[in-house]
């Protein structure tokens, strides 16, 4: 259950309504203008067809088929359930759920890299692998099926695996380049 941060308690419910929200539709709206670029701007956040990206981070678009064509929603950062509405809280988009989540996820994704961090954690926890893990090795590792997930689950969940993984070894690589350049 979610720990809320001293003296926070009070302010976590029914404030969600004055953060900034986007939504899904909206951008779903937008895609067709992209054209031939490769993204558009909308404000301070970058459309591309299949994410929307700021300087904080980027979302997912995960797509329903629907009977005229396909529905567009979010998929929140945190817990990759599917909403329309994010809500922007402390520093990051997140689902009216997430929103509410406790002090220490919160320090836990500050940068780019340590969101990615943060959700392969999160992914290894579902997958009963956390003890398992092996930084060195990421990219290459595949944790076992746990007997009660269905395959489906479990599909999808090394799929978003793989994803975290990839982002976190660009963010690392980046890091690398930094030190490298202050180094020369
Ligand atoms: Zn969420």
């Amino acid at each position: 259950m979610a720990r809320y941060g001293k003296g926070s308690h009070n302010k976590t419910h029914g404030r969600i309504e004055k953060h900034s929200r986007i939504d899904s539709f909206f951008f779903r709206n937008l895609l067709p203008m992209i054209g031939s670029k490769e993204f558009l701007k909308c404000g301070k956040i970058n459309l591309y067809r299949e994410y929307i990206e700021n300087e904080n981070g980027t979302i997912l678009f995960a797509r329903v088929p629907h009977e005229f064509g396909e529905r567009v929603y979010f998929e929140c950062p945190y817990c990759y359930h599917r909403f329309r509405y994010l809500y922007w809280h402390d520093d990051w988009y997140k689902c009216r759920f997430c929103a509410k989540l406790n002090y220490r996820s919160q320090q836990e994704t500050k940068s780019n890299g340590d969101l990615s961090l943060y959700r392969i954690f999160k992914i290894l926890e579902k997958l009963n692998a956390e003890d398992t893990y092996c930084w060195i090795d990421s990219a290459h590792y595949i944790p076992e099926r746990p007997r009660y997930m269905h395959e489906k689950t479990y599909i999808r969940l090394i799929r978003k695996l793989h994803r975290e993984q990839e982002i976190y070894s660009l963010h690392l690589m980046g890091m690398l380049r930094d030190v490298t350049s202050l180094i020369s």
